[in-house]
């Protein structure tokens, strides 16, 4: 199944899709929830509904806009599909042995023995098709595509032969970052946590559609130039490893979105580094997911 937040005449609903492809109004096929962390709080209780409305195709069905394309006054935008995530993100940091290569003589992670973890504000995800501010302070404006993974229930002291049980499903991050505001403040959460720097999209697709997320090609392409390029087979700290370290002695609540880490090809490893610029199209894509693009500036 795959799960939308979507937008018309100022309402912004839940939908989502089965195996056919059409998507429908959460609402439409019973589905109370006032928004997706509504939806994911009642999972237990609206799964099955949910399945069997979308089985049945008895709810009222929509056309979801192209997010870089125009749109017609009867298509619903597609927005994040956590527009609001109940928390800070979870990050992992330098995740891929490639980027931490690739970044060497930045900050020297070749040594490292345990995952990086941090942290990323996010007032409000950006959505697909949407615009990434380019604020004046910042010089260096980079992508990272990450795997971002969402759980469906609180997580506390999971094992990690258990976390399969937690995660509702899959989507595709961009975990944007100002890199000359993250290296000057050392500590790497505000350029990370700037208003719009968290594209997210186009949809949550669940786990049952998704069996090993160790094993999904990953990519990244700026104005059509393939610059990321690799699969989630090689994260260091695995999505099952990461959620039984985080919850060892920290409640991951239901909703938590995490991102995993992005691999090798980002612009700051670039040599010289060929920053983002106002106007470049940034196009994050993670096999059985889709794709999320965005527009610079
Ligand atoms: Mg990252």
């Amino acid at each position: 199944m795959k799960l939308y937040t979507v937008k018309k005449n100022g309402a912004e609903l839940v939908a989502a899709a089965g195996g056919d492809g059409k998507v429908y109004l959460a609402g439409s096929l019973g589905i109370e929830a006032g928004d997706v962390n509504d939806l994911i709080r009642h999972w237990d209780a609206y799964e099955a509904p949910l399945r069997q409305g979308l089985k049945e195709g008895r709810g009222e069905e929509i056309r979801l806009a192209d997010p870089m394309g125009t749109k017609d006054a009867e298509d619903y935008r597609i927005l994040a599909p956590i527009p609001v995530p109940c928390q800070d993100v979870i990050c992992l940091g330098v995740n891929y042995h490639d980027h931490i290569k690739e970044t060497v003589n930045v900050l020297d992670f070749t040594k490292k023995k345990d995952a990086v973890y941090f942290s990323k504000r996010v007032n409000r995800s950006n959505d697909p098709g949407g615009r990434i501010p380019l604020y004046d302070f910042v010089d260096s404006l980079d992508y990272e595509v990450e795997l971002g993974v969402i759980l469906k229930k609180d997580a506390f002291q999971v094992k990690a032969e258990q976390v399969k049980d937690y995660i509702l499903g899959y989507t595709v991050i961009n975990d944007v970052s100002a890199r000359n505001v993250q290296m000057k403040h050392q500590q790497w959460y505000l350029g990370k946590s700037l208003d719009g720097y968290l594209p997210m999209g186009p949809c949550i697709v669940t786990a049952d559609e998704i069996p090993d997320a160790g094993k999904l090609e990953i990519s990244c392409y700026v104005n059509g130039e393939k610059r990321q390029s690799s699969n989630t087979a090689y994260m260091i700290t695995t999505v099952e490893e990461a959620i039984a370290e985080l919850s060892q002695g920290m409640t991951l609540k239901a909703g938590t979105v995490i991102a995993t880490g992005t691999p090798g090809g980002v612009a700051m490893g670039m040599q010289p580094p060929v920053w983002l610029k106002k106007g470049d199209r940034v196009r994050c894509e993670i096999e059985k997911i889709g794709v999320l693009e965005n527009i610079i500036g």
